[in-house]
């Protein structure tokens, strides 16, 4: 059912039904008072008819009186002469406009002259001189039809007067011989009248009965116009309604069709045009929780999109980590960043040593971790004391940590975060945990490919880097040294007459011979120095910041371990002994670049083998470039 037939059955419901009923009753009332009213005017009419005939009777009393007086009707009837009596009250009759006289005595009828419908007597005695009556007096002064007549115009209404159940006189033609009803309805010539009916005395003793009659169809008239103009308030009041009830009907359905409209807007993804909203009824409150939803709507599609570009982000940068896999601070960079923002935390940082023993050092920052110092502090510890992920919370701080653990058990580092207000979700924790263990097992992957890469740069024989590694590092090196203007030294050296050995106990203690002298150079290393094979029995050492005069040093120190080595015979017959003779060469002392820093140090060590070898040389001052004038 639509909204429009329910509001058109709401408003027959609420209005066609109950004017329909207030109609009806209506009418009813108002037949019901003009009944009334016509019966209060028949009463009041009878009322004045009954007055009226009382006052006839009080006229027909004095003229009685007139009557009795008269000497000459006295003496025909003292003298028994009824027919002078006769033309005497006939006379009388003329004369005093009386309608009828009659005179009785001892029930005989002495004199009775007059209309015989004459009504509304009054009777007197005569009496003689000597006190003897004479007779019984009767005198009417008006007939049926004349009261009738006179009854019609004081009272405005029909009047009928009965005698013996048969009509006298009546004002109104075709009133019945059937007695009239003392209240009640009559019908006279197939028009309904009220009729109120009262007896009165007629002349002598006759019984007579008046009646007022008044014509229904005067109610019915009446009836009827009080009925149009009820119509006519109700038809009024109905449009008035109805006018009403189309404006509101209007209203509701432009105002619902604004909902639908706003309705299809929010369902096309159109979220800026709110629906209207006016005055202050329920419809404009629904307007505003509509508005409400749509902007709610809105921050949640908002979130969703922003929900839906960090998706990409964190797409993208699982690419980024597919690049940049083998290198740990990129790669812990990428973990941090990814946990900050998967878990909502404040800030996060990962720290890592460089190498096994080394300090742990920040590798990786994301957020304002100054902000949070205490808590990563405080859980980084928990989680270095244990070795196992920690959480802490310090007030409404909450931080956690998870160590970055390879195989071998150390913790190589920890990645940690933290945030101020809500704690984190057992699901925030899990993600963290897991994506902090899967940063683990990629800085071990990062490990293994070191491994290999150290593989591919080591010598086999002796451990020592090899020859294209210890261009690197001298590269390397030399690079950082200009930077930080520090000095580095270069030996190298060259097992004399290594031929021989090779030559006298075969290739293999040879090789042996190496292996010791490179566990000699190795020995004779600062952690940071790096010893190499340079090529078949030359060997060289790079030492960070350290001067020629320091390198010289070292490489004394280095072959008087040489000289002094016992080295077990492949024949087990026994031990040898080789030397060694070393060129030192330094920057920026005696070289400015990597290859002028080799060849000068390539160029002392020819110097010491020419020199008489087991001898070390330093190079002389930088062969290519001059010292900046001053
Ligand atoms: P000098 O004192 O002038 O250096 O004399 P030397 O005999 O050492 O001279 P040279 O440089 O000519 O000899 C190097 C020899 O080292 C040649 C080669 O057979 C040997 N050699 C190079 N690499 C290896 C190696 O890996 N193992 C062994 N056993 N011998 C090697
Ligand atoms: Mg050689
Ligand atoms: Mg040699």
């Amino acid at each position: 059912m639509s909204f429009r037939s329910r509001l058109t059955l709401f408003f027959l419901l609420i209005v066609i039904v109950p004017m329909l009923s207030v109609a009806v009753v209506l009418f009813r009332l108002i037949a019901d008072n003009e009944r009334g009213k016509a019966d209060a005017r028949v009463a009041q009419a009878q009322t004045a008819a009954i007055n009226l005939y009382g006052r006839e009777v009080e006229r027909a009393g004095v003229a009685a009186g007139r009557v009795g007086r008269d000497e000459e009707l006295a003496r025909a009837l003292r003298a028994d002469d009824r027919v002078a009596a006769a033309r005497r009250a006939r006379e009388l009759l003329r004369r005093q406009r009386i309608r009828r006289i009659s005179v009785v005595r001892d029930g005989r009828t002495l004199v009775d002259v007059g209309a015989r419908t004459a009504t509304a007597s009054a009777v007197r005695e005569i009496v003689g001189r000597n006190r003897r009556p004479v007779g019984r007096l009767r005198v009417s002064s008006i007939t049926a039809a004349e009261f009738t007549r006179l009854a019609h115009q004081v009272t405005g209404l029909e009047v009928a007067v009965q005698r013996d159940e048969r009509t006298l006189a009546t004002s109104l033609l075709g009133v019945p011989d059937r007695p009239l009803p003392r209240v009640g309805t009559i019908d006279v010539d197939g028009r309904e009248y009220r009729a109120a009916a009262f007896e009165a005395r007629g002349f002598g003793n006759q019984e007579l009965r008046v009646a007022v009659l008044y014509d229904t169809e005067e109610i019915s008239s009446e009836i009827s116009s009080g009925r149009i103009l009820a119509l006519v308030i109700l038809a009024i009041f109905l449009v008035l309604a109805f006018a009403f009830a189309t404006v509101v009907s209007r209203s509701l359905q432009a105002q619902i069709g604004r909902f639908l409209e706003g309705a299809r807007r929010l369902g096309g993804g159109d979220f800026s045009t709110p629906v209207p909203t006016q005055g202050g009824d329920e419809f404009a409150a629904l307007g505003e929780e509509f508005n409400h939803m749509a902007a709610e709507l809105e921050t949640r599609l908002e979130e969703l999109r922003q929900e839906r570009a960090r998706l990409q982000h964190s797409i993208r940068r699982i690419g980024e980590t597919f690049a940049s896999n083998l290198d740990r601070d990129a790669l812990l960079q990428i973990v941090v960043n990814t946990i900050v923002d998967a878990i909502s935390a404040g800030a996060g940082r990962a720290v890592a040593r460089d190498r096994p023993g080394a300090p742990l050092e920040q590798r990786a920052v994301a957020g304002n971790v100054r902000e949070y110092g205490g808590a990563i502090r405080a859980v980084e510890a928990k989680a270095m004391e244990t070795g196992e992920p920690a959480a802490t919370a310090d007030g409404d701080v909450h931080a956690l940590a998870h160590p970055l653990r390879p195989d071998d058990g150390a913790v190589q580092g920890l990645i940690s975060i933290a945030r101020a207000g809500a704690p984190f979700s057992p699901d925030a924790r899990d993600l963290f945990h897991y994506l902090a263990a899967q940063a683990s097992v990629s800085m071990e992957n990062v490990d293994l490919h070191e491994l290999v890469q150290r593989q591919a740069v080591t010598d086999e024989l002796t451990g020592l880097f090899n020859h294209r590694r210890f261009q690197e590092v001298v590269d390397a090196e030399v690079e950082r040294a200009r930077r930080f203007e520090q000095p580095v030294g270069l030996i190298m050296l060259d097992i004399d007459d290594f031929k021989n050995v090779n030559d006298t106990y075969g290739h293999q203690q040879g090789d042996v011979v190496l292996r010791e002298v490179a566990s000699v150079l190795r020995a004779n290393s600062r952690e940071i120095d790096e010893p190499a094979r340079y090529g078949g029995e030359e060997l060289a050492l790079a030492l960070p910041q350290t001067d020629l005069e320091g390198t010289y040093l070292l490489a004394e120190r280095v072959r008087t371990a040489i000289e002094e080595l016992d080295i077990p015979r492949v024949d087990r017959r026994g031990t040898i002994r080789v030397t060694a003779s070393f060129g030192v060469a330094a920057l920026p002392e005696s070289a400015d670049g990597k290859d002028t820093l080799i060849a000068a140090a390539d160029a002392a060590l020819y110097q010491a083998k020419r020199a008489g070898k087991n001898r070390t040389e330093r190079a002389s001052r930088a062969p290519t470039k001059a010292a900046p004038a001053k």
